[in-house]
């Protein structure tokens, strides 16, 4: 059984106060979701240590948003996955497409950044997707699968256990345009398909989310495919209550 999985990516939203009451209303309606649903909340680094007093104890996993590609050291304003993990926090979001496009985050960063994150036990949740552009010249399997083997496949089967994906087309992302259900169900089909090339049976074992404009009106036809096993949500995870209600969509 694939580990159900609703992640909610703050980005650079909400003061430190706000992201603390966010997050004791996502602790508050934890009760009506259930219980094979895993929450995640992946607020700023600013916010993890007070997000995690409110999550700790619960069931709601904390994530960050990215971590450094190097161990330690000099560094200037980076925050590495040792540092994460000695204050509790669970996952990482690693590869999102804003920091592949504004930050230059590419494939080789991510292999380092992975396999850091990993080290020291936590979870990443890996992101592909492609461009509006890359979908309409119909090139979207090859942008996503190149993205998929050029840092999922460094990993060992034991590593590769850990991992989730979340495949978030570009052109979702904020927009209010969400992939269909059945472009959404090809596309993670065609994941689990490349994962299994290399890892064999063990692709079946990976959750692989979806984001890009999920919302409470769209998670429950979406989580309904085959291969889709929860959401990375953006701008629905800032209100509790949409939140909730997309965790109680499966
Ligand atoms: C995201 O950036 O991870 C995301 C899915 O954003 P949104 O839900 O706002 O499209």
């Amino acid at each position: 059984m694939r580990k159900k999985i609703v992640a909610g990516n703050w980005k650079m939203n909400t003061t430190v106060p706000e992201g603390v009451i966010l997050a004791q209303d996502v602790v508050a309606k934890l009760s009506e979701v259930p219980s094979d649903v895993n929450l995640v909340v992946a607020p700023s680094f600013v916010h993890i240590a007070q997000v995690g007093e409110v999550v700790n104890g619960t069931s709601v996993g904390l994530s960050a948003q990215n971590c450094a590609d190097e161990v330690k050291g000099a560094y200037t304003g980076e925050v590495s996955a040792q540092m994460l993990s000695s204050i509790g926090v669970k996952y990482v979001i690693l590869g999102h497409s804003e920091r592949r496009e504004y930050y230059g985050e590419t494939n080789e960063k991510l292999v380092k950044k992975v396999n850091l994150a990993l080290a020291e036990g936590l979870t990443p949740i890996f992101c592909v997707g492609e461009k509006l552009e890359e979908r309409k010249a119909n090139k979207h399997f090859d942008v996503v699968g190149e993205q998929v083997k050029e840092v999922l496949f460094t990993l060992s089967a034991e590593q590769m256990a850990n991992v989730v994906i979340a495949y978030e087309p570009v052109w979702a992302i904020g927009t209010g345009e969400t992939a269909t259900k059945e472009q959404a169900q090809e596309i993670h089909a065609f994941i689990r398909a490349t994962l299994a090339e290399k890892f064999g049976a063990l692709a079946e074992e990976i959750s692989i989310l979806y984001g890009g404009s999920c919302k409470p009106s769209n998670a429950q036809e979406l989580f309904a495919q085959k291969d889709i096993d929860g959401g990375l949500i953006g701008g629905a995870a800032l209100k509790a209550e949409d939140f909730i209600a997309i965790a109680k969509s499966f």
